[in-house]
């Protein structure tokens, strides 16, 4: 599992804090020279189990398609070129709509075969509010050339819990994604990040941030729609068509090893983490070893997001028989066959569950 970190934005959107530079003339040359080089020298920690490639940021599709087959003839020559079971690249709809449908079948040519589209809302108002480049219309129209440049797999990334989207607005957004038909969705509550624009505004007292009543509300609305329109309730936040579960991120959520590629990227060994600075250039590593505790507690958190759950040896293994028979009784935990998860109607709160676990 490779991920690859574009550290490249248009502009910055209000709520994001993911390292991010503003794209200028030749940004692109230098970083690709460094992501080229970990490359070759990371080869080896690459584990192609299971073999995706994921393209995210900032902002993949500011990319020129020259870059970006630099970086996938890199992987070829260390052994970890394509075809990957899942190649995803995220995009902004207003790259799409402004380079159009030859620059996606470009990227099939490439390998990709799944795009994630930041949506994040149907709302002009919001998005503006979001700092986002494109409206809802542009939106629309980066899906239909997404489709018809013949991709078969596409994720729209939503965001509800602001304060003043109300429950209508959010319940018309969540509609217009269902009509569009993508194959998955991601659906993120919008939390205040520590550098975000958004984190300023707080702190001015410009934004107050929902409260748990309406994001409650309107991660139910979403669970209803998504699951009436026949999606799949996978893991906390995403949802898909059955067979369209993300088989990348669900590479993190089952701790597999994973190598990250760029600035502020993480990777996974397996007993390590480690993590790479926020700088442009010259960008460095910090590696931290797990011990036996973090690790459990990474594995109760992760596998307790997903509907498959958590192992039920490893929960009577590593957790207090009490805590578990309380957790069964309200109903909070299900045994299901030789495994324990969390059911939807409690997902919202998957957080304190797992806490009383921990
Ligand atoms: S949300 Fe995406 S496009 Fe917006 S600033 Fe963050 S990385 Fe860039």
């Amino acid at each position: 599992m490779i991920y690859v970190h574009v550290p490249f934005c248009k502009r910055f959107c209000t709520y994001c804090d993911f390292y991010s530079e503003i794209t200028e003339e030749g940004c692109f040359k230098a970083w690709a020279d460094e992501a080229c080089a970990e490359i070759r020298r990371r080869a080896r920690d690459i584990k192609d189990d299971p073999k995706t490639l994921y393209f995210g940021g900032g902002t993949p599709s500011v990319l020129p398609l020259s870059v970006l087959t630099r970086l996938l003839i890199t992987l070829d020559e260390v052994g970890h070129g394509g075809p990957y079971r899942e190649f995803t690249m995220e995009v902004n709809p207003e790259d799409i709509v402004e380079k159009g449908k030859g620059y996606v079948e470009s990227l099939k040519a490439l390998g990709v075969n799944r795009v994630s589209i930041g949506v994040q809302s149907f709302d002009d108002a919001l998005l503006q509010w979001m700092n986002r480049r494109h409206d809802a219309a542009r939106a629309r129209e980066a899906f239909r050339i997404v489709r018809e440049a013949g991709v078969d797999n596409v994720s729209i990334d939503l965001i509800f819990g602001i304060s003043h989207l109300s429950d209508e607005v959010w319940a018309d957004t969540v509609d217009q994604a269902v009509a569009l038909g993508p194959e998955h969705i991601s659906c993120y509550q919008l939390t205040v990040e520590g550098e975000s624009a958004l984190a300023d505004q707080v702190a001015a007292g410009a934004y107050t941030e929902a409260d748990d009543a309406l994001c409650r509300r309107q991660y139910d609305i979403l669970c209803q729609k998504l699951s009436a329109a026949g999606y799949h309730h996978y893991e906390i936040s995403n949802f898909a068509r059955p067979g369209f579960e993300a088989v990348h991120n669900g590479g993190y959520w089952d701790r597999r090893p994973y190598v990250g590629i760029g600035p502020g990227a993480h990777s996974f060994h397996g007993s390590t983490r480690s993590w790479n600075s926020k700088v442009l250039h010259g960008w460095t590593a910090t590696t931290e070893t797990l011990s036996p505790e973090d690790a459990r507690v990474e594995t109760l958190m992760l596998s307790l997001r997903t509907d498959k759950g958590i192992d039920a040896a490893f929960l009577h293994k590593n957790c207090r028989k009490e805590d578990i028979g309380r957790l069964v009784e309200s109903g909070a935990l299900v045994p299901v066959g030789n495994r324990y998860r969390i059911p939807e109607d409690r997902f919202f709160v998957s957080d304190e569950i797992v806490r009383e676990l921990i």
